[in-house]
């Protein structure tokens, strides 16, 4: 691979094409190894063959391997998002309802929640994004609708959708959610209505987005918090800071410090299979594999972003 430049940051198209197209192959035997999520019909039937990969550079610079192009179920990934709008609206407040620490524990914990008496670990367990989704609808007058136009904006892609039978069977079968809902209802640690953030909560997981979708989305989050075409602020500096070392810390559960030590970089996974890593200052890459492991992350995408990180040479460590 030609490398023009040792930092990374100048890695052209060309580069990143190329390491992508070695990542495809390389990739194959571990599509088969994970299991796709089972507890929705809607997540149950996506083909486990299915790999994506994009990768957007802060210079403009794209690449991309795989149904880069197809949407899928973001679930979780989600998350970094409503944060991002939470934080826009209510600052440093929102911190008095939700920590910032690892949770150690599976992403849907309830016990965990009782111990620390309804404030959740972080924002990203499901627990801390119902606080965090209860705190954008307090401040939206469109609902659930702003979540939505928020992940268009940012993707630059008005044809990004709620996918209506993941929403639905979600609520059908999110009794699990609901007891968390109502354990942070009863703490007095959700202000709303628990029917109404639960149905924004299992919208915002229904977002379908292909990984070009998410790689645009996500790349505020690797650029200071700016929009890399126009330079506008999407937010601050610091709060990109921010939700970059919650995703360091928090982005993939119980997980996390296994990917740092592999892969080393900011990321959220979805159980619909996604990835959303950052390179702050460098690029995002977004990856796809419906496949996960037994902590709920796509297993042949904590591998794809391992290659990936250790060919470019590049992570935040
Ligand atoms: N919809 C899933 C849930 O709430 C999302 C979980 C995830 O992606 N980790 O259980």
């Amino acid at each position: 691979m030609a490398t023009t430049d040792p930092s990374g940051a100048g890695q052209s198209r060309r580069d990143y094409q190329s390491v992508l197209n070695w990542i495809e192959k390389k990739i194959q035997p571990e599509l088969t190894k994970g299991r796709v999520a089972t507890y929705i019909p809607a997540l149950a039937r996506v083909p486990k063959s299915k790999f994506a990969m994009a990768v957007y550079g802060i210079d403009g610079s794209v690449a991309a391997i795989g149904d880069a192009d197809e949407p899928f179920s973001i679930q979780s990934i989600s998350k970094v998002f409503t944060l991002m709008m939470a934080l826009r609206q209510m600052g440093t407040h929102l911190w008095q309802r939700v920590g910032r620490e690892p949770s150690g524990n599976r992403f849907n914990s309830l016990v965990q929640l009782e111990y620390e008496k309804g404030i959740p670990r972080n924002p990203f367990i499901n627990a801390g994004a119902h606080v965090v989704t209860d705190c954008v609808l307090a401040h939206e007058p469109k609902g659930r609708q702003a979540i939505l136009q928020e992940m268009r904006l940012l993707a630059k892609n008005r044809k990004i959708y709620f996918d209506r039978e993941v929403a639905r069977s979600e609520r059908e079968t999110g009794h699990w959610n609901a007891a968390i809902a109502h354990f942070l209802k009863a703490h007095g640690n959700l202000r709303g209505d628990v029917d109404k953030v639960l149905d924004a909560y299992f919208h915002q997981c229904s977002i379908a987005m292909s990984c070009h979708d998410l790689a645009r989305a996500g790349l505020f989050l690797a650029n200071g918090g700016r929009d890399v075409g126009t330079g506008d602020a999407v937010t601050t500096a610091q709060r990109a800071k921010r939700i970059n070392a919650l995703m360091m810390t928090c982005g993939l559960y119980d997980a996390v410090g296994n990917f740092a030590f592999h892969v080393g970089i900011p990321a959220k996974s979805g159980v619909g299979g996604g990835i959303l890593g950052i390179i702050p200052g460098v690029l995002t890459v977004a990856v796809w594999s419906p496949g996960l492991d037994g902590s709920g992350n796509s297993l042949a995408g904590v591998k794809a972003l391992e290659l990936f990180t250790t060919r470019i040479g590049k992570s935040v460590f």
